[in-house]
């Protein structure tokens, strides 16, 4: 059973279980999100069965461009985050020379997946440094091992006028190149690139109203929920699920529905997380609620200070370029610092877990500098809590629980006293 076959399977059996005995702790929206996953999976299955090109589109670089010009996505990180294969994986991915015990292990899955014949390869990469180092080298490395297409994008650190032109003339080279390279495949669309940004600005929209919504006490979602539905969708299922789950938002908010009952902590966690285990509990154990993810992705669907040039009307083109500059990951340390203190400000958090990712290149080295300001700003403690994604090697479940309960524990204890 391939990667596909496998994820189909699953989604099925939960929106099958949420039909007939459905939780009443969890979001009634999950149901179409899992719609959503369903639709996006099948449509994959498909395309590798009757050979269409595949391409992620640097993921946030140009995913909405690529899938206009008729490329279909693999998933790539995203369907490693949620394989049941983890340990095979990464064994393929050690056995073929990947640094997976000293660096990012989640940036080797795809590959791996890939050459274990679970899921396609990606015809055409797209390589640009928004992306962190790990995966900009897993994309060449990728492309290069597999013989594949690489196209790279260089986006300057600057939000202005100049960088966008910079980079929407590169996404116009990028659409000559891939037509050229897959003809009678892959044409570039305006019309279909407008619909789907119209899809993604709808969803941006519920996505701002329920940022807005987590601040207030105690916060309507937590843990989990906090990590999902936070960016745009490109299907009428995707704002069908941002806006359903907007509303139930504001059904929790009106009935005095917390994300954690007795809400006495709220936290801010960054990076990314394990995916072996739920970290969530032993906080939720100590009422601490995680209610914002901060991530590479944050600046499309969190009211940051906006550059200027969002203030014009953009091109189709413009708007995929100024996606990618928004995005907080292959910035400046500034901007992912200042983001994150900015968020954790206008949220009124009370703390911040830092998920110090073995290998990452694009926030390690920035974990004293966010512990710096959010002590300065806000006069609030910060967890740099090291583990991995996927292999529970370097961190186990039960170091990770315990920093968890000793943090959550001094938070309450700082704010009982202060
Ligand atoms: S955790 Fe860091 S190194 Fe890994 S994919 Fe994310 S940004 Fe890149």
């Amino acid at each position: 059973m391939n990667f596909y076959e496998y994820y189909i399977e699953r989604l099925q059996k939960r929106i099958k279980k949420i039909e007939e005995n459905p939780d009443p702790t969890k979001l009634k929206s999950n149901k179409i999100r899992y719609e959503m996953q369903l639709e996006l999976a099948q449509e994959q299955l498909e395309a590798w069965r009757t050979g269409k090109p595949f391409s992620e589109g640097g993921g946030f670089m140009a995913g909405t461009l690529v899938r206009a010009m008729g490329f279909i996505p693999t998933g790539s990180v995203g369907s490693a985050y949620i394989t049941g294969e983890p340990d095979k994986y990464l064994e393929e991915a050690r056995t073929r020379g990947l640094p997976v015990d000293n660096s990012c292990d989640m940036t080797s899955m795809p590959f791996a997946m890939a050459e274990c014949g679970d899921m396609p390869k990606e015809d055409l990469y797209i390589c640009d440094q928004h992306a962190c180092t790990p995966m900009l080298l897993s994309h060449i490395f990728t492309s290069h091992s597999q013989k594949q297409h690489t196209f790279s994008i260089d986006v300057g650190f600057q939000e202005d006028e100049a960088n966008l032109k910079h980079v929407t003339r590169q996404l116009e080279a990028f659409i000559e190149f891939a037509e050229r390279a897959f003809p009678g495949m892959v044409k570039y669309d305006e019309t279909k690139l407008v619909e789907l940004q119209g899809y993604e600005e709808e969803a941006r929209q519920y996505g701002l109203e329920m940022y807005e919504m987590r601040k207030h006490k105690p916060s309507p979602i937590a843990g989990y929920d906090a990590f999902t539905g936070m960016y745009g969708a490109t299907t009428p299922k995707g704002v069908e699920y941002a806006k359903v789950r907007r509303d139930e938002m504001a059904e929790r908010i009106g009935k005095g529905i917390a994300g954690v009952p007795g809400e006495r902590l709220r936290i801010l966690w960054s990076v990314t997380r394990p995916f072996f285990m739920n970290p969530f509990h032993v906080l939720a154990k100590n009422k601490a609620s995680v209610i914002y993810f901060y991530s590479g992705p944050s600046g499309l669907v969190t009211p940051l200070p906006k550059p200027d040039y969002w203030k014009r009307k953009l091109s189709p083109l413009e708007k995929v370029a100024a996606n990618v500059m928004r995005s907080t990951w292959g910035g400046t340390g500034k901007k992912w610092v200042d983001g994150m203190v900015w968020v954790a400000k206008d949220l009124d958090v009370d703390a911040v877990i830092n998920y110090c990712m073995l290998g990452c290149t694009a926030t390690l080295g920035l974990r004293k500098l966010t512990e710096d300001a959010m002590e300065k700003e806000l006069g609030i403690p910060v967890l740099q809590l090291e583990g991995k994604q996927w292999d529970r090697d370097y961190a186990s479940e039960a170091t990770l629980t315990n920093r968890l309960e000793e943090f959550a524990q001094m938070c309450l204890e700082r704010k009982t006293s202060g």
